[in-house]
């Protein structure tokens, strides 16, 4: 008896979870939260009942509710690339710091997940118990970001995790896992294809080399884990020669890639672009910073905190300042009132934004065509279970699955299970 039960990040995108039961063993694949004040996770598990946890990546919408399964129980092992659970353990504390311990659990047990962590490389198969195996496959949407291959006494369930062919400036595109007998497969960019990624790129450096050339200071928002050094990354590729700035927690975050050299598509390019730009430490070197043209590169992405809230603040009211978006902005957030209204909420008073605002798709995940692409690279997959997208894009996806490419497909809901056998 093989079953597979959807805990949560299904029609939605946050607090992924998937429970696999083996009969004799259950799995959890991803375990996450949602980012949001009050703390939001995947349907409960006993952790006395797991057995064992695979991780894709360290975004907290796939690992923040992995120390639940660590209060009072011994817990299970945790399963991920090293470099993926270096990343989990900063950002789940980072999460904790936030929350102003609000979370139902603290560092004890983000501590008692690091000693039941087991690091998996690529490709490197593991016989977790008597005819269970996993093996990790680079998922190409972070540093570190994997898909899991499941086997179970010879069935096979692939599992994408936020997934992207594209090769981006920072690492290589993902691999397909073409044989699975069941596939669970993400859509968060299933309505829609991205720009061709080197032309954004290219984009992106013009109106920042522009930008600063002019006189002006620009901003940019961006995640600490992956998108801050992508950004360094295309600055250097292309030969960006102005003052920037890197802040924040994504200067944590730049050194755990660098000891990771392997996990990176082009090591010499994140070492040189991270020696090159200024790594800022105190309040007098930031207001320096902003005093001459210059580019900071600094997280929250969405301003929901860090340094970029900080900065923001110094910045929004100037002519000759520039916020450059990197990331989608999720509705409700600062973010995208600046980037939908231009307006900002600073001490209870609605302000205007005189500061230019731009956008650029970098996106780490697959769009459309690549997504279609990847169901039309599998030989003969049972079923395919979309999850991580909004609702009526994983229905319509599912839906296309069937007519384009004749392979039955569904887009479950929160709770239910499915038969695999
Ligand atoms: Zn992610």
């Amino acid at each position: 008896m093989l079953r597979m039960r959807f805990l949560g990040g299904v029609r939605r995108i946050g607090a992924s979870g998937i429970l696999v039961d083996t009969g004799k063993h259950k799995i959890l694949l991803d375990y996450g939260s949602y980012p949001s004040k009050k703390p939001d996770f995947p349907l409960p598990v006993s952790p006395y009942e797991v057995d064992a946890v695979v991780l894709t990546h360290a975004h907290i919408d796939h690992s923040g509710a992995i120390p639940l399964l660590y209060k009072g129980a011994r817990g299970p092992i945790l399963i991920a690339t090293p470099l993926t659970l270096e990343l989990s353990e900063l950002l789940i504390n980072d999460m904790i710091k936030i929350s102003g311990n609000k979370l139902p659990f603290s560092k004890v047990e983000v501590n008692k997940m690091m000693q039941h962590a087991l690091p998996v490389n690529y490709n490197e198969q593991v016989e977790l118990f008597d005819g269970i195996r996993i093996t990790l496959r680079n998922a190409g949407h972070i540093p570190g970001s994997a898909s899991i291959e499941l086997e179970v006494n010879g069935t096979k369930i692939w599992y994408t995790g936020d997934i992207n062919l594209t090769d981006t400036r920072l690492i290589n595109g993902a691999e397909i896992v073409r044989d699975a007998d069941y596939v669970i497969i993400e859509s968060t960019y299933a309505n829609k294809d991205h720009p061709d990624r080197e032309k954004e790129e290219r984009r992106f450096y013009s109106t920042v080399k522009e930008l600063v050339e002019d006189g002006y200071t620009v901003l940019i928002p961006a995640f600490a884990v992956g998108r801050s050094q992508e950004v360094m990354c295309i600055l250097w590729h292309y030969g960006f020669d102005g003052k920037t700035a890197l802040d924040g927690m994504a200067q944590t975050a730049t050194s755990i890639f660098l000891s990771y050299p392997e996990y990176l598509r082009d090591f010499l390019e994140l070492k040189h672009s991270a020696k090159h730009i200024k790594w800022m430490k105190s309040r007098s070197q930031r207001r320096k910073m902003l005093r001459r043209p210059g580019a900071v590169i600094s997280p929250a992405g969405m301003f929901s905190g860090g340094w970029s809230e900080w900065y923001l603040r110094q910045i929004y009211n100037k002519e000759d300042a520039a916020i450059i978006f990197v990331s989608f902005q999720v509705p409700g957030t600062v973010g995208r009132k600046i980037l939908d209204e231009k307006k900002v909420v600073l001490g209870g008073k609605v302000r205007e934004v005189k500061a230019r605002v731009e956008f650029f798709e970098l996106s780490s995940h697959s769009g459309r065509t690549q997504l279609h692409q990847i169901i039309s690279s599998l030989e003969n997959p049972e079923k395919i279970f979309v999850v991580h997208g909004e609702s009526d894009t994983a229905e319509k996806f599912a839906e296309e699955i069937y007519e384009m490419h004749g392979f039955d497909a569904i887009a479950p809901y929160q709770g239910d299970i499915a038969f695999l056998d």
